[in-house]
């Protein structure tokens, strides 16, 4: 599966996707949450594919930016983005919000979004929610993943990504066919910085102090579907376009 590379958007609003997305009569426009490790990046890119919705990472976006050389990636704040990325704090909200805020022109894709890391805190949940409202559109659902914390710790420390296409692998539970090469591109195998095991604590606890509430709020407004991320990719993918056909059907759903 091809995996995007996220750096065009660093170009600005002037940045467009390619390929387009597909035109829907019934584009999906969803927030996916869930902590670090527990595949909603997979996720994502499968729902794209599946649901034919954009795909747009903030996460990628600043991972984009440490590999581009230029002004965007350079920019004071964006130099000071990545270093809180490298030690796995959160971005300042003023720069996340800065960086959505300015492609908020993607937010009217025809084909709908999938919001992958973002909001992460509740400072963010309500700027998109202002700017939602002032475009006149609405989500349709919060999709949270979930899993035990040494499910998720175990998930993180064997990820390994391929520095040229971007794929993923699992040291044990996806291994490549010759280590540390990826299967697709023939390119080598990397740890994500914030992967390593001091960042990966400071970012559980960032997620337990900053994000988890926002599951509260969206639970509290009716947005909230929350799918069990046990199993493989596929069945993960399942469970979830049940339950979202499910809540536009009307069949209720717990959250
Ligand atoms: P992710 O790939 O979504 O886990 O994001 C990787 C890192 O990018 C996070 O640990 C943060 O440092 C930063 N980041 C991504 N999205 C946000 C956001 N919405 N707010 C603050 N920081 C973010």
């Amino acid at each position: 599966m091809n995996h995007p590379d996220r750096a065009a958007w660093l170009d600005g609003p002037a940045s467009y996707c390619s390929p387009h997305p597909r035109e829907l009569s019934r584009p999906w426009r969803l927030v996916l949450l869930g902590a670090p490790g527990v595949g909603k990046g997979t996720q994502a890119q499968l729902l794209q594919h599946e649901l034919g919705a954009c795909h747009l990472s903030t996460g990628d976006v600043f991972r984009a930016a440490t590999r581009t050389k230029g002004c965007p990636a350079s920019s004071p704040p964006m130099a000071a983005a990545l270093h809180f990325m490298q030690r796995g704090e959160l971005v300042p909200d003023s720069t996340v919000w800065e960086l959505i805020r300015e492609r908020r022109a993607c937010l009217h894709c025809k084909g709908g979004f999938i919001l992958d890391g973002f909001p992460r805190t509740l400072v963010q949940a309500e700027a998109l929610e202002t700017l939602l409202r002032q475009e006149a559109l609405t989500l349709d659902a919060v999709v949270n993943y979930e899993l035990p914390l040494p499910t998720i710790i175990d998930r993180l420390s064997g990820r390994r990504t391929c520095s040229q296409c971007k794929a993923v692998f699992h040291i044990t539970q996806n291994p490549p066919k010759q280590p540390c090469v990826c299967d697709q591109c023939g390119g080598s195998l990397t740890q994500r910085e914030d992967d390593l095991s001091e960042a990966v604590a400071v970012r559980m606890e960032t997620y337990t102090r900053a994000t988890v509430p926002l599951v509260h709020h969206y639970r509290g407004l009716g947005t909230l579907l929350s799918i069990v991320a046990s199993g493989s990719p596929e069945e993960i993918l399942q469970r979830t376009t049940k339950a979202l056909n499910d809540r536009r059907d009307g069949v209720l759903h717990s959250a």
